[in-house]
């Protein structure tokens, strides 16, 4: 009752009276329209970037090439760059050199699993609107195919003139219609599920239940889940590169992706149209099993670290293909992980030093690596806090493709252009708030160094946050941290130490306001 109260009277004083979608005044973001995500006005970045860019088409003719690499599960702490590499075990050198030499985000958010991750940076959408709030199961019974009137990022690319390319994990859907090359990119080569779906088929010692047991074995081959390394087109053309029999198949996948990209890049080059390629590694998501040439190569031996290690050379060997065919100067590169550490597959899954995994809202859930790397156009050195969503990839691409108008306009967007962000030498954020949903439950916001819980997950044995955990309801205040002086989320200081910090609440109101214009879309997976 009195926590009601306290909310409606943090509302009626931060709201904007009449408005149903304005921010509250604590934010510095200005709306533009009401379908789009208010941004933090800068205007003089924003002049510089255009600047920047403009010299760039001047001196090539031409747009930039983007290129993503999202690693499956990959901590933040993973990387030598973030405070990982060789001190836990797996160096990470090429990585590390492409943060030094370009720009460092320290506070890059991703949602909190594989499918939503990749659903958002390919429509600018939070999942819960599109309704891609999980995986799409064995026995969903989907109901709307949710790329139906979608916009997705590949298709705006393409219509602007990008080849667009899909390497890699899929996991948005493997049915005609959801498939990459259905949703807008012109190639897909990859798979369509996480690289532990296969694997359990053949593992005998960790899933031998499964693996050794006739009936049971049938039975889950019947459910006809996709088995296959895929190739596809824009033109419907869908061909089986190969099927997955055996653990090792899966283990040389990302080499065999690897090799795709590389000989990719060098043919892209020689044709006329800038590309777009989203690289999009199997590993480091469990199970891990190491390629025959990685085995072994972390200083820890051990699989998931070899897994690192491999991750890491073959982000090297891509981004030396782009400087032999003459694109590095042409490219921007964006390195990410699509969550945290899946931690219930522990000792098989990364290292976040924040609290929470994979599953969660906690910073350890949805707080990745993000490096960002342009040569001549990032200024090499940069570090920054700023808030960097992954959905703003979205918005900051079909900005440099040249392609705002084709934002759609009667949706909501929760992507922001960031290109200032990353293109400006002094370059800040635009982004005032990150919203963290855990399927169709509004959990968590930061906003600036704050972070509000209003739904905690508990986990009831240590580390299982997927597989034994619950979501609470906070008791009369919301948890409220301050992540620079508790960065692991561990003493919720409320409204004790700074009133300012109790009021984010209106922030969250005006965050879930914009659905009632906006209703999100049920697609069958629960929202
Ligand atoms: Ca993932």
């Amino acid at each position: 009752m009195f926590r009601a109260m306290l909310w409606s009277i943090l509302l009626t004083s931060l709201l904007v009276p009449g408005s149903a979608l304005a921010q509250s005044k604590l934010s510095r973001a200005v709306a533009t329209s009401d379908h789009m995500q208010p941004a933090i006005p800068r205007p003089e970045q924003d002049g510089e970037a255009a600047r920047k860019l403009a010299d760039f088409e001047a001196r090539t003719g031409r747009k930039p090439n983007i290129l993503i690499f999202i690693i499956d599960d990959m901590g933040w702490g993973d990387l030598g760059a973030y405070g990982g590499g060789e001190a836990i075990g797996a160096a990470t050198p090429n990585i590390d050199q492409l943060a030094a030499e370009g720009l460092k985000l320290t506070s890059t958010y991703a949602q909190y699993t594989c499918t939503p991750t990749r659903a958002a940076l390919n429509t600018g959408r939070l999942p819960v609107r599109t309704g891609l709030i999980r995986p799409i199961l064995a026995g969903d019974n989907v109901t709307v195919n949710p790329w139906e009137g979608e916009v997705s990022l590949p298709k705006i690319l393409s219509d602007h003139g990008y080849y667009t390319m899909l390497v890699g994990k899929w996991h948005v859907g493997e049915i005609e219609g959801m498939r990459p090359h259905d949703i807008g990119f012109d190639e897909f080569y990859g798979y369509y599920r996480a690289q532990k779906e296969y694997i359990q088929r053949f593992d005998e010692h960790r899933y031998g239940d499964l693996v050794l047991d006739k009936d049971k074995r049938d039975r889950y081959d019947s459910i006809g889940a996709d088995d296959t390394l895929t190739y596809g087109l824009k033109d419907g053309t869908t061909q089986v590169v190969e099927k997955i029999i055996s653990i090792k198949d899966m283990a040389e996948g990302d080499g065999k992706l690897r090799d795709y990209t590389v000989k990719r890049i060098g043919e892209l080059a020689k044709g006329d149209k800038p590309f777009f390629i989203e690289h999009a590694f199997m590993k480091v998501h469990a199970d891990d099993w190491p390629s025959e040439k990685f085995k072994g190569a972390s200083a820890s031996k051990y699989p998931y670290k070899d897994a690192v290690v491999e991750v890491d050379a073959y982000i090297g060997d891509i981004v030396r293909a782009l400087d032999e065919a003459g694109e590095l100067e042409n490219t921007l590169i964006f390195v990410t992980s699509d969550n945290g550490p899946q931690l219930d597959s522990w000792p098989d899954s990364g290292y976040t030093p924040f609290r929470g995994a994979k599953g969660t809202t906690w910073e350890g859930g949805v707080r990745v690596p993000g490096v960002a790397y342009w040569k001549g156009m990032i200024k090499p050195g940069r570090v920054s806090d700023g808030l960097f969503d992954l959905m703003d990839l979205f918005n900051t691409s079909v900005h440099l493709a040249g392609g705002d108008e084709e934002i759609p306009t009667d949706r909501y967007i929760d992507g922001i252009d960031q290109t200032s962000f990353l293109l400006a030498d002094d370059g800040q954020s635009k982004r005032e708030n990150v919203y963290m949903w855990l399927g169709a439950q509004f959990t968590a916001m930061r906003m600036r160094e704050y972070k509000i819980h209003t739904k905690v997950i508990m986990p009831d044995a240590s580390n299982l946050w997927i597989d034994q955990a619950t979501l609470n309801d906070v008791a009369l205040a919301p948890w409220v941290f301050n992540l620079y002086v508790d960065p692991r989320e561990q003493y919720a200081v409320g409204h004790r130490m700074n009133a300012w910090q109790a009021s984010l609440g209106a922030e969250m109101k005006a965050h879930v306001a914009t659905f009632r214009k906006y209703p999100p879309k049920d697609i069958g997976l629960g929202n």
